[in-house]
């Protein structure tokens, strides 16, 4: 009912005109969610009359602003000047506890920095996540929607076209916008496709760290480097607003803060790297300041997610839904703010990006849902908002483990959580949610999860409006060792474990994936034996394992797993061809075969699986298949090098080097330096009783060879 029923033709010229109205009086009343929707409580409207009457209230909005979008630009010159638009720094803190912040009452002095941003801001001292998962929690962030609107629910699940975006309308209404963030999680090519839309600039190109490779040089940079690279965007002339948003990874684990943090902080390398992300928030307010931009910018703080140390068990984050990874700090420094406020209201990162558009003078879509906090920024606006409620969810242990879901809601003074046993704490007396009240106050927890079903059941957006990969993303994120959503655990019908039951997996299960992430496949393996003993039901785990055996070169110990997940997962394609793989690697041409035919009916717009299928007709003797599947890879991409290489030499045995040459050709303008190529090429001429051409490309053959080239050249895509 949200956005994505619109009809097509409005949400069409919404994308088309609507992000361009300007002015001021072009603004409408946006009605706040919550008050159309009753939640602050009061309202007794019938829900199922509400709901439809959104749907009309929602369809005669987006009729109006069109309407005014018409006007405004037939009557466009008649207009006041539209106010000038401030310019936006976003900065994102990976990772960081709100209880780490000095600005909110830490002690342990680690943000100098953001303790003097914080004297000329607005601080929210109980702000929230919605998703304790980074990319899901970017999402929120600048879509200002929830996770059950956008579906980013976890790590490669795509971003929408259809929803609202910040940098998008920032960028259609004049913004120069720039994004520079700290890792593969954040990089649109890997694991936040969609997330480049509306920016000029996306400053990412993450990989697969090789072999002994440098984290810093692959999957994750320094805060430091990526403030560096934003500054010297900001460098570039340009007489438009700008949109800056920096990410800084460092607080994510592995804890490795660089000197002379790392020793300063050598018990608690945790602190520092929120200590040296401090410092580079430092350095970028030092040069803002430097360069005359520092009062008149707007600047946004705020970490996507905390992180836990076992204070219920969990290690990391993702799976719960307590404080210690839900409470995030978040300040906000408008435009000439020389004081500081602190604001008491419980607020959501859901809320930032309406915030921020009405900041700077422009509209809100209808279909962000966070709030503006505009609102309850103004001095003595404070508590009479405190009332508000917020909601977090997380689905990682039942994607990862097909465990339930959680829900929570942080209303009045509890924190309630809605699990197979739900939780129910009063934070007034007990803010490390250290006693579940749930069974003694049963009234209460009852009303508490009406409310958080009533309140997903509203936010929730179609299921159909859920994005889906295309093959080239799909095969990215899998080549990362990743699984989409999509094929993450079957269990749908979300009654699985109580993930408090079984958190001791979830930490285990992240050890391996950080010994596999660092290529520690023999620390890695038994580990993930020993989750699958715990937890069979975790295709992950299996998908793991099984990459695991392969790379220490056990292939036939990685048979198994890979079975197991195709027994799970039928119509998984990846999973068809990993084991396809792992019985290509044991001898087992003939058995791989109908599992690569599988993946190639399932993914058939995916180049790698027809070549793949092609090899192993190939090498089973089915030529006039092989050569079919051969074609097939080509008409996806004209450009797979080893595609051209193999069904061009295809040609040549069969004696047809007319056909050959346009494939071979092809081969050596993608990879000149191949020796196999040039090696091929000379066959044909021969056989086309071309003597002269035949030498030249023998003599190139063995220039390369003698220069050291290898067989097929150098790999121009590393990633695959
Ligand atoms: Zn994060």
């Amino acid at each position: 009912m949200h956005g994505q029923s619109w009809p097509a033709k409005l949400r069409e010229a919404y994308l088309r005109n609507i992000l361009r109205v300007k002015t001021k009086n072009a603004r409408i009343p946006i009605p706040s969610y919550r008050r159309i929707a009753g939640l602050t409580g009061a309202s007794a409207v019938d829900q199922r009359g509400l709901s439809d009457l959104m749907q009309v209230l929602r369809y005669l909005l987006w009729t109006m602003l069109l309407a005014q979008c018409v006007w405004a630009a037939a009557s466009g010159p008649k207009q006041p000047a539209a106010a000038p638009h401030p310019n936006i720094v976003l900065i994102t803190l990976d990772t960081t506890r709100a209880d780490r912040m000095g600005f909110l009452g830490s002690d342990r002095g680690l943000t100098p920095n953001l303790d003097s941003l914080a004297r000329q801001s607005r601080v929210f001292s109980r702000a929230y996540s919605q998703i304790p998962l980074t990319t899901p929690s970017h999402a929120t962030i600048l879509t200002g929607t929830y996770p059950q609107f956008h579906h980013v629910n976890y790590m490669g699940d795509l971003l929408g076209t259809a929803l609202p975006f910040l940098p998008d309308i920032l960028h259609h209404n004049g913004y120069r916008t720039g994004a520079f963030v700290g890792g593969l999680v954040l990089d649109p090519k890997k694991l936040a496709q969609g997330f480049e839309r509306g920016f000029d600039t996306y400053d990412a190109g993450f990989h697969r760290r090789g072999m002994g490779g440098d984290r810093y040089q692959s999957l994750e940079r320094r805060g430091g480097e990526a403030v560096a690279r934003a500054l010297a965007w900001l460098s570039k002339p340009s007489a438009k607003p700008f949109f800056l948003w920096v990410h800084l990874y460092d607080p994510h684990d592995p804890y490795d803060p660089p000197e002379p943090f790392k020793s300063r902080y050598q018990a608690q390398p945790y602190d520092g790297d929120v200590a040296y992300t401090d410092f580079v928030v430092g350095k970028l307010l030092a040069a803002l300041r430097a360069r005359g931009l520092f009062d008149s910018t707007l600047i946004a703080v705020m970490a996507d997610h905390g992180e836990a140390f076992g204070e219920h068990g969990e290690k990391h984050h993702g799976i719960f839904l307590y404080d210690e990874t839900i409470h995030v700090p978040l300040l906000i420094k408008t435009p000439g703010q020389k004081t500081n406020e602190k604001i008491a209201a419980r607020v959501g990162l859901v809320d930032v990006a309406p915030t921020i558009l009405q900041a700077v003078h422009l509209p809100v879509p209808v279909a962000m849902q966070g709030q503006s906090l505009l609102p309850i920024m103004n001095p003595g606006s404070g508590d009479k908002n405190s009332a508000r409620s917020v909601y977090s969810e997380t689905g990682y242990g039942h994607l990862s483990f097909g465990w339930s879901k959680l829900q929570s809601w942080r209303t009045g003074n509890y924190l309630y959580i809605q699990a197979p046993e739900r939780e129910l704490y009063d934070e007034s007396v007990d803010s490390a949610a250290a006693h579940n009240r749930a069974s003694e106050s049963k009234a209460v927890a009852d009303t508490l999860a009406a409310q958080v079903a009533d309140f997903f059941r509203k936010t929730t957006g179609g299921a159909s409006a859920r994005a889906v990969l295309d093959a080239e993303q799909a095969e990215s994120l899998h080549a990362l060792g990743y699984m989409t959503s999509d094929s993450g655990t079957s269990n749908e019908n979300e009654t699985g474990a109580d993930p408090k039951q079984r958190i001791a997996i979830a930490n285990l299960l992240y050890d391996a994936l950080v010994d596999m992430e660092s290529e520690r496949y023999e620390e890695a393996a038994p580990i993930l034996e020993q989750v699958l003993q715990q937890e069979p039901n975790t295709p992950i785990a299996f998908l793991q394992l099984g990459r695991a055996y392969m790379s220490l070169k056990e292939y036939q110990k990685a048979v198994m797993p890979f079975m197991t997940l195709v027994k799970e997962k039928p119509d998984d394609a990846f999973a068809r061809y990993e084991l396809g793989c792992a019985l290509v690697k044991t001898g087992n041409w003939e058995e791989a075969a109908p599992h690569f035919e599988a993946a190639v009916s399932q993914m058939p717009s995916s180049a790698m699986m027809h070549f793949y299928l092609a090899l192993v007709y190939e090498r089973t003797s089915r030529m006039d298949d092989a050569m079919k599947e051969f074609q097939s890879a080509l008409h996806v991409n004209p450009n797979n090098f080893p595609a051209n290489l193999l069904l061009g030499r295809m040609f040549v045995i069969q004696q047809k080097p007319t056909e050959a040459l346009p494939y071979l050709r092809k081969a050596a303008e993608l990879r000149p330096d191949s020796i196999d190529v040039h090696g091929f090429l000379a066959d044909a001429f021969t056989q086309l009783g071309e003597p002269e051409n035949a030498q030249r490309e023998l003599t190139e053959a063995d220039r390369l060879r003698s220069q050291g080239a290898s067989r097929l050249g150098t790999p121009t895509d590393e990633s695959r």
